[in-house]
């Protein structure tokens, strides 16, 4: 299997044959399969690889470069084997009829075009003057970076292979980037975190001294919406038994959703892009769903896709920029006070959107202090302490919906007077009003 790594992805799609026989793509994939047959067979009768390859080029019934694309895949293969066989690894000798898949370069063994209404046509020739053409099949985001990678003169599309699996063929398109390289986490000057909701997403930017420089809470309330109005439908549809249109409302629900989502992550990225060598830091995922504060499993459910697909867009995105992404324990990120000097955990600190300190009477908006734990937590298992939280500045909000990204002034504003920005107030202002409230938070030692 392709691998990714650093500036390289995978990209998988749904191929379905709109020009020439579909016989050909099994026909090339069963090529592909004696070519790797003859690769295992002819090493073990002992042959020089050199000649391997030669002979098995000079020899298939593929585009040439396809099948030195599958010999070199056959060969490290061997090479895998030969390096471990006294740990009793096997050998790749069985003989296989079935298909295999085809390894082919852009513009040789397939191509890839984009028409005037957005729609990525395939090409896939498995020999000279045979060709099967159609349009590929795949989420938003998929389709949307492959055209990314076509359109721009940073990408590269590279190999694919063309696999047949579950009665349906897919092809596997790796994309990587020239020139780019994402940086690494170690040479990170702004700290973001990350906290991710239902309805919203909060990230805090923290600089190595504990410098709160920014912060904002980004609104989501449609995918929210929409979310819980599809899924109350399809449970109708699932009670009077009208299975084909749940799955037109689940496609139309997971269109809906995925587009919002990348408007938001786009959001976030943009946002990060203005802080020097940042690393966006996220909650690990597998916790998750412990921290929610929602009971039943139809919520989970429910709540359980923004975080992995919110995340999975915002980390491709930022990798783009060369910007790196982590991870830290969620333990506690949103029960635990931020204050170096208080760091009481209780999980009465936290009331809905409001963060209260029951030991030292600090007080934030709920999702900003749970990024800025994440932060804090990133800080601790990097280096072993935290700084302490020097600045705070207020809570921006913005709010993304299907209409657009707009800049808001909050109606909670009177809850989270001291906390959140609001609409006139100057940076200067909320910094020293920040200080402030940390000063009020807490009685100040010494
Ligand atoms: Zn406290």
């Amino acid at each position: 299997m392709m691998q990714d790594s650093g500036a390289t992805h995978t990209l998988s799609f749904g191929v379905t044959p709109h020009e020439g026989r579909s016989e050909n793509l099994h026909e090339g994939c069963l090529e592909a399969r004696r070519v790797r047959n003859e690769v295992n067979r002819l090493d073990k009768e002992g042959w020089d690889w050199d000649d391997i390859h030669d002979t098995v080029v000079d020899n298939a019934n593929l585009v040439k470069n396809t099948t030195q694309l599958l010999v070199q895949k056959a060969l490290k293969e061997l090479e895998t084997y030969h390096d471990h066989k006294d740990e009793d690894w096997g050998r790749p000798f069985p003989y296989i009829d079935e298909t295999y898949p085809m390894r082919m370069n852009h513009n040789e063994g397939y191509a890839l075009t984009i028409d005037e209404s957005g729609d990525v046509h395939f090409r896939v020739s498995y020999k000279p003057y045979n060709y099967v053409k159609g349009v590929l099949r795949g989420s938003p985001d998929h389709l949307e970076r492959v055209k990314n990678a076509l359109n721009s003169d940073s990408w590269r599309v590279g190999v694919a292979e063309l696999v047949h699996k579950h009665n349906e063929w897919r092809l596997h398109v790796s994309v990587t980037h020239k020139t780019r390289t994402v940086a690494s986490p170690d040479d990170a000057e702004t700290v973001i975190g990350v906290d991710i909701n239902e309805d919203c997403v909060t990230l805090a930017a923290v600089t190595c001294n504990g410098d709160v420089l920014d912060s904002v809470v980004i609104e989501y309330p449609d995918i929210k919406r929409v979310r819980h109005e599809f899924f109350t439908k399809r449970k109708r549809m699932q009670t009077v038994g009208q299975t084909a249109f749940e799955t037109v409302v689940r496609t139309e629900e997971r269109d809906f959703v995925h587009d919002q989502l990348h408007k938001v992550s786009r959001d976030v990225t943009r946002w990060v892009s203005q802080f020097n060598d940042p690393v966006i830091v996220f909650e690990d995922l597998k916790d998750m769903r412990d921290s929610i504060d929602y009971g039943t499993r139809m919520n989970r459910r429910l709540h359980s896709l923004p975080f992995a697909a919110l995340r999975e867009m915002v980390t491709y995105k930022a990798a783009w920029g060369g910007i790196p992404s982590d991870n830290v324990d969620p333990k506690y990120t949103s029960q635990r006070c931020p204050r170096t000097e208080c760091l009481h955990i209780e999980r009465g600190n936290r009331r809905r959107k409001r963060f209260k300190c029951k030991s030292c009477g600090f007080q934030d908006h709920a999702d900003r202090k749970a990024a800025v734990c994440v932060v804090q937590e990133w800080f601790s298992e990097q280096y072993g302490n935290v700084p302490s939280l020097e600045t705070l500045p207020s809570v921006r909000k913005m709010r993304r919906t299907a209409s657009g990204l707009c800049e808001e002034a909050d109606s909670h504003g009177a809850i989270f007077a001291s906390g959140v920005h609001r609409h006139g107030t100057s940076a200067q202002d909320s910094q020293s009003q920040a200080r402030e409230e940390l000063k009020t938070g807490a009685p100040v030692e010494g």
